[in-house]
């Protein structure tokens, strides 16, 4: 199987060929500009020395500062962090927004850790990549099991090594502490304007349409509690545990709540969370909620979780890529040919790096904006760059991924002429 990196290749390669992209620009987005391994030592709870490896990856920086999440995560590698790079310079491009790619992580599964623990593993993080970070640089963010507080004490540590207060150093972070009103539900506000622009143009309302959801964290719950409120029937969720199947709908917000309590989605079937007269939810692996029979399917979670092994059985009408990269290129071919319209990731999820230039805008200035006056902007730019991609499918008879890459790989290939690279 093609790895995640090369997957994402494949897509450049073909999305080039259709537009006819200048081979040189092809060979500069082909490779990262910069990768950052660090290894190390930090004291646990016990007196133990452990280890520990992380990343920093810049892809391109033609457009501007290198921008993209820090992810904590036990299969955390260099080609997921490669590829996770290059879709953060894409993304930028098809929202159009002045920023370059980068993504980073941690190999390690923070859930075996206390929290002084993971304070502690972060700031020494930061202290190994200070250097190549910076507001003006590369500025990360949150992303899986990342959030927040992590935000917070990157900003922290940053400071302290530069002796003064630079807030401006990650997105993503409390509104106390230099953090945007919007930031923490706009990949998902995102996600939902894009959604709601492809069912306008379907012909279809949103009332009834039913949705599974794969993935229960910042996104997927998030984006389950505005679904809901937006008419749509969210019938199936899950997390790494497991699924949760409710034929007549779940209420959204009390799943959250009961996920925080009970540690998974997959506990709570119980009627006193899932209100709904008459309904019985019962508990489906992951594997199943992705067959599902329902109109969309928002994948929330992970990379390669639709694939050539189970693209076939996948019965939803629409896939809204919240997820970075969780459909393979092999998977992708399938689902197109079976009719499925994938709403791709760089399109669909790119809510949250908006909201994120706002709040990059916001620490600069030190003046910060209205939750109303961020909404206005983020609907603003994502209008725009659904327009822009819908009007490159037209033009190029192509799919939404593709038609979202050539809008990105025609902008990154005019700036990297301008710029005299290539
Ligand atoms: P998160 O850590 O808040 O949530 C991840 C969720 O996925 C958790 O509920 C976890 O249990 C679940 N999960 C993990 N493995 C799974 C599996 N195999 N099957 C089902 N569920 C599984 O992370 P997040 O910030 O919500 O990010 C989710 C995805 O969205 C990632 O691909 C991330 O890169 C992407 N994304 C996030 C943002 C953001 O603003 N948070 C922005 C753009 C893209």
């Amino acid at each position: 199987m093609a790895t995640f990196y090369e997957n994402t290749l494949q897509q450049i390669q073909r999305a080039g060929e259709i537009m006819d992209l200048n081979k040189n620009a092809e060979m500069v987005l082909s490779q990262p500009q910069r990768i950052v391994q660090v290894n190390f030592p930090v004291k646990l709870d016990n007196g133990e020395i452990k280890i520990f490896t992380g990343f920093r990856i810049q892809h391109n920086n033609a457009a501007g500062p290198y921008k993209g999440g820090i992810r904590y995560h036990q299969d955390v590698n260099i080609d997921e962090v490669k590829a996770l790079a290059s879709l953060m310079t894409l993304k930028c491009a098809v929202v159009d927004l002045p920023l370059g790619g980068a993504k980073g992580g941690i190999t390690m599964n923070p859930h075996d850790y206390s929290k002084d623990e993971l304070e502690r593993i972060t700031r020494t993080f930061v202290q190994m990549i200070e250097p190549f970070i910076g507001p003006d640089t590369d500025v990360p963010a949150p992303d899986v099991n990342t959030d927040e507080k992590v935000m917070a004490w990157i900003a922290d540590e940053y400071s302290k090594l530069s002796e003064k207060n630079v807030v401006g150093v990650v997105t993503g972070k409390p509104i106390l502490y230099g953090g945007s009103q919007g930031r923490f539900d706009a990949t998902s506000k995102g996600g939902l304007f894009v959604l709601e622009e492809l069912l306008k143009k379907l012909g279809k309302d949103p009332k009834g349409l039913t949705v599974a959801i794969q993935g229960y964290g910042n996104a997927g719950s998030n984006m389950a509690n505005l679904m809901a409120a937006d008419g749509f029937k969210v019938v199936a969720v899950s997390d790494s545990h497991g699924g949760l199947h409710c034929p007549h709908g779940l209420d959204a917000l009390a799943t959250m709540e009961c996920k925080i309590k009970e540690g998974s989605v997959e506990n709570c079937g119980g009627s006193e969370y899932q209100p709904t007269d008459g309904d019985t939810c019962e508990k489906i692996s992951n594997e199943e909620l992705l067959e599902l029979e329902c109109d969309v399917l928002v994948l929330a979670a992970l990379e390669n979780q639709i694939t050539k092994e189970n693209a076939d059985k996948v019965k939803a009408k629409i896939v809204l890529e919240l997820a970075n990269g969780p459909v393979s290129a092999d998977g992708d071919h399938i689902l197109e040919k079976n009719g499925v319209i994938v709403v791709p990731d760089v399109l669909a999820n790119a809510g949250g790096v908006t909201v994120s230039y706002f709040e990059m805008v916001q620490n600069k200035q030190n003046f910060y904006w209205e939750a109303e006056e961020i909404e206005e902007k983020l609907k603003k730019n994502m209008g725009k760059s659904w327009n822009n991609v819908a009007e490159a499918k037209e033009k190029y008879k192509t799919t939404y991924r593709m038609a979202a890459f050539i809008v990105a790989l025609r902008r990154l290939q005019d700036i990297l002429v301008l710029r005299g690279t290539v």
